[in-house]
């Protein structure tokens, strides 16, 4: 009697933690919509992850038998720790996004792991009354698959992030990809309409499996555009999602499959909403046609561009009304967010009105920008989404480019022929006067022309940003 009491109060334990659990993955989600709260989303969300591991080992039960291999679990718990940290303190933000991907992949694997280990296992009793046409065969089959592909696609993206796997564009690859997936399929009827006394019967089947689906994975990525990554990314993460669902669905455990869930939608919503941004539709992003990594093509740059000196830029600027800057990923390299920050104060305390357009894609990971300039403490009601600021583009005296490119390319709604046509930006060239700040004639991610530096508004002002910007603001503070 005493034993079942004390099973019955560490089960309900662990389920109120695995509800709390929730609740805290639930609102760190809601809080990671704003960057002020972000941070604050993200510790709750960790917590939440954290009580619900730390009950699991404590409370979580077996056939009346308590979780075994704790050394190992608490040596993986402080390796994989101990790793994340490094990793996490040493990335540089511009590589944020592999990073991301490189998790993600992480996650992805670790659903397909559980799959593997559990197939063998799926219960004798089970298989007895149903055969292998079962709810839960159906969810180990689904998280194998599912979790192999993000993990693949997560680690081709990563290297085509990285700049060390290139796009392999072959029309031919659109079908080999559909043959796969619908023999992916079939395999699945297959495997579920065996007539087995155990499912460790087929065990050889499901590692055929994997395989297939790691090399479904690969091609998947490989001939999406390089400027496509985001979305990808993004995908591929919500598949993570639901495959860690699945294994919520297998153990039972509310804490996963509200977990799973959660990233499942929220990536999901994220893919569409990133497709909005860039005016495609998803078939579109994933059959590969967007420019990126490969050769120039598009529009080509025609006359000489003009240049502009330090002095004469701080003038135009002190003495404008309104003054628009658009962030972009050459920023993020120079990491001259806080220099920027302090010539956007320097030009408000002479009356100038400064704001920034912030583009959905610039930089190279989903609100990059965002991030970057409210880590320099730019106040949040600066920053412009490009589509609200745009109507006031016309009435702007000067904007700012700072490092960005193919967000302020007119390319993408003048040339039909242009890789990056439709993707929506930021109009910089209906401004009064543009300054462009980079190093050189550099091309932006998507590898094409930008007719808006030989624009005759158009000044050039070369330079690092971050040396440049330092330059601006000594000559501000003399004017
Ligand atoms: P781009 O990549 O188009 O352009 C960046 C520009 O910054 C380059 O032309 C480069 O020119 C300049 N630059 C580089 N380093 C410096 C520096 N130290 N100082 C000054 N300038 C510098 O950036 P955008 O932000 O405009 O566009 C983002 C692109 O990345 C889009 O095509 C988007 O689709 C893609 N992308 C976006 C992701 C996201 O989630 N946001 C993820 C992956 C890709 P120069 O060499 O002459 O200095």
């Amino acid at each position: 009697m005493n034993n079942i009491s004390q099973f019955s109060f560490g089960i309900s334990i662990l389920e109120i933690i695995y509800v709390l659990a929730s609740v805290l993955f639930i609102l760190g989600l809601k809080m990671l919509s704003h960057p002020l709260t972000a941070r604050r989303g993200n510790i709750l969300a960790a917590f939440g992850m954290g009580f619900a591991i730390i009950a699991t080992i404590l409370f979580h039960e077996k056939d009346g038998a308590p979780i075994g291999n704790i050394p190992w679990i608490l040596a993986a718990i402080v390796i994989g720790t101990i790793i994340g940290w490094i990793i996490a303190k040493k990335v540089k933000m511009t590589a944020m996004p592999q990073l991301v991907s490189f998790f993600n992949g992480m996650g992805g694997a670790a659903a397909a792991l559980i799959s593997l280990m559990e197939f063998p296992h799926v219960s004798e009793e089970l298989i007895a009354e149903h055969g292998m046409a079962n709810g839960h065969v159906l969810a180990i089959l689904l998280g194998l698959i599912i979790g192999t592909v993000s993990f693949a696609g997560s680690m081709i993206a990563f290297g085509k992030l990285d700049g060390k796997i290139g796009d392999l564009r072959i029309k031919a690859l659109r079908y080999i990809n559909m043959s796969i997936l619908a023999f992916l399929v079939v395999f699945t009827a297959f495997i579920m309409t065996r007539d087995v006394t155990a499912s460790s019967e087929l065990s050889n089947l499901v590692y055929i499996m994997f395989a297939v689906s790691a090399v479904y994975g690969v091609l998947f990525v490989f001939p999406i555009g390089g400027a496509d990554m985001p979305v990808v990314i993004s995908l591929l993460n919500s598949f993570t999602g639901v495959a860690a669902a699945m294994g919520g669905f297998l153990y039972d455990n509310q804490a996963m499959l509200t977990g799973g869930i959660l990233v499942g939608s929220a990536g999901t919503i994220l893919t569409i909403l990133m497709c909005k941004a860039m005016n495609r539709s998803l078939l579109n992003v994933i059959a590969g046609v967007f420019g990126g990594g490969g050769a120039a093509s598009g529009t080509t740059g025609t006359g000489n561009v003009k240049e502009i000196t330090l002095t004469d830029t701080a003038v135009l600027l002190s003495y404008s009304r309104k003054v628009v800057i658009v962030p972009g990923y050459g920023l993020a390299v120079a990491q001259a967010q806080h220099i920027c920050h302090e010539l956007d104060k320097l030009l408000e305390e002479k009356g100038v009105e400064v704001k920034y357009a912030i583009h959905p894609v610039a930089g190279r990971m989903p609100g990059h920008m965002n991030v970057l300039m409210a880590e320099a403490d730019v106040p949040y009601e600066k920053l412009i989404e490009s589509d609200e600021i745009n109507p006031d583009m016309p009435n702007t005296d000067v904007v700012v480019v700072i490092g960005a490119n193919d967000v302020v390319n007119p390319a993408a709604e003048d040339d039909p022929s242009s890789p990056i046509y439709g993707m929506p930006i930021v109009k910089a060239r209906e401004a009064k006067n543009i300054i462009v700040m980079k190093r050189g004639m550099g091309k932006g991610y998507a590898a094409i022309e930008n007719v808006l530096f030989y624009d005759d508004k158009t000044r050039m002002l070369f330079g690092d940003a971050k040396a440049s910007l330092q330059g601006l603001v000594n000559e501000v503070k003399d004017l």
